[in-house]
């Protein structure tokens, strides 16, 4: 499997589980699961965009350095 983004791999895994299962999404109103997600590196920090997996609206969530 190839590493999505360095750093993301650099967060340890319960972690990186832990956002992606428990992202709130703006359309359920709760906090759901990220699917088909993809990681893109900024100065800021990660994006971790992605989709609800029950109502496939985007999620993007900013993890900051
Ligand atoms: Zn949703």
């Amino acid at each position: 499997m190839e590493p999505i983004s360095i750093g993301w791999m650099k967060i340890p895994k319960k972690m990186r589980q832990k956002l992606l299962n428990n992202s709130f999404c703006a359309d359920c109103g709760d906090f759901t699961k990220i699917i088909d997600y993809t990681i893109e590196e900024d100065y800021f920090g990660l994006i971790v965009q992605g989709k609800c997996h029950q109502c496939r609206q985007e999620i993007v969530r900013v993890l900051e350095r």
